[in-house]
């Protein structure tokens, strides 16, 4: 049979056809184009850490591919290190003692957050989301058929929400609410008694609370508060977390999700049916780093410090500019700064301008529902930060003066 040379045309199916490729995806993609074409683009786009997975957590993945841990596992993970997981989390939950029938290993903390709004949420469903916000959010909330409900922050806040923000914007179809302490995209983390009032209001209305605590390690005022701290139960909370941030583990894919067990039995139903285990080798280097706290705890140290160096640096270079606003980022490895002006344009304008003019790569703010404002990365050498961060400052000057 002959092979024909026309090509017929695809339709995507209504599943997918309303995704937008992910913004921050987008800009690293353009600036590595930029770079492929010989130009020497300063990259504060990127969503992981510029630092090398520990050796100690290496070697453990060069272990365990000679131990022959190239099979399938179970698909809710290993046991030592869902036991691992399920103790340590435990260590925050002042009521029964949480077990491994409660934690499924997945392949990152974003497959978690997915199974956890496709279970969970549905049709006609509404989930609160406060925004700005990580922007995969929407479209997995919305690949439940659920309608994403974008809570404007407070801007005289650190654009976080409050109960009453959250109130305001709920109906009797609101089924739950995301969290992400500290954030992603403006490093802003809630306090004890912001986060007491929120999970106040979920369960007197019974909503499920989603908390995605992936960058809970990396802050600069001590540990954030987590709702299991403050949770006053557990029956409608999925906490999620992984290896990927505090581990310098992006690339090897480890994420869990903890919650009651009916919900747990159902999200690995629907793992079982769609990629199985997380990879194998790297469940066994993910265990590395959960039981090997004293390497792990100076390896964090250490990456904390560097990026806390960075933030105050990027703070200085930041207050030198009259009347640019933005977040005092208190955790994670973001600054979000206000650069829309009439001149300039919005923050999509900016970044455009900041990356062919500059060669600076940054994520417009579009991406998380607040298209005035944009996204810095301090996830890159201190030279570069430092450098990118004045550069965007000059542009907003000439933009504002
Ligand atoms: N949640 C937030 C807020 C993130 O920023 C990211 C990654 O950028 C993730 C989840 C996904 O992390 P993982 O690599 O564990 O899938």
């Amino acid at each position: 049979m002959t092979e024909t040379t026309t090509s017929r045309a695809f339709t995507p199916s209504a599943n997918v056809a309303f995704l937008k490729e992910s913004a921050t995806i987008a800009v690293s993609a353009r600036a590595r184009a930029l770079k492929a074409q010989g130009r020497k683009v300063i990259d504060l786009g990127a969503g992981e850490p510029d630092f090398d997975t520990p050796e100690f957590i290496r070697r453990a993945g060069q272990r365990a591919i000679d131990a022959g841990a190239t099979k399938y596992t179970a698909t809710e993970g290993i046991m030592p290190l869902r036991e691992a997981i399920a103790s340590q989390t435990s260590a925050r939950w002042k009521g029964a003692p949480i077990t491994a029938g409660e934690v499924v290993v997945s392949s990152g903390s974003k497959q978690s957050l997915f199974n956890a709004c496709f279970t969970l949420f549905g049709e006609g469903d509404e989930v609160l989301i406060p925004t700005p916000s990580w922007t995969s959010y929407y479209e997995m909330v919305a690949l439940s058929r659920a309608t994403a409900v974008p809570v404007m922050g407070d801007a005289t806040r650190g654009l976080k929400v409050t109960a009453a923000l959250l109130e305001a914007s709920a109906t009797a179809r609101t089924r739950g609410l995301m969290l992400n302490s500290p954030c992603n995209p403006t490093g802003a983390v809630y306090s004890a008694d912001e986060l007491r009032d929120i999970l106040d209001l979920a369960d007197e209305r019974d909503w499920w609370v989603l908390s995605d605590e992936i960058y809970r390690r990396i802050s600069y005022t001590g540990p954030p508060a987590s709702v299991l701290d403050l949770a006053p139960r557990r029956d409608r909370l999925i906490v999620i977390d992984g290896v990927a941030k505090a581990y310098a583990m992006t690339g090897w894919r480890i994420g869990w999700a903890v919650s009651p067990k009916a919900v747990s039995a159902a999200m690995g139903a629907l793992q079982s049916h769609t990629t199985s285990n997380a990879a194998a080798v790297s469940q066994h280097a993910a265990l590395a780093a959960l039981t090997d706290t004293a390497a792990a705890e100076t390896a964090i140290t250490k990456m904390v410090a560097e990026f806390q160096g960075r933030r105050d640096a990027v703070v200085r270079e930041m207050r030198a500019a009259p009347g640019l606003e933005f977040v005092f980022p208190e955790g994670a490895f973001y600054l979000y700064a206000r650069v829309a002006t009439p001149r300039g344009g919005d923050g999509t304008a900016f970044a455009a301008a900041l990356l062919e003019q500059r060669e600076i790569a940054v994520v417009p703010g579009a991406a998380f529902f607040t298209p005035d404002w944009v996204r810095v990365s301090y996830a890159a050498p201190r030279e570069q930060v430092i450098a990118g961060v004045r550069a965007m400052v000059e542009l907003y000057a000439s933009f504002a003066g």
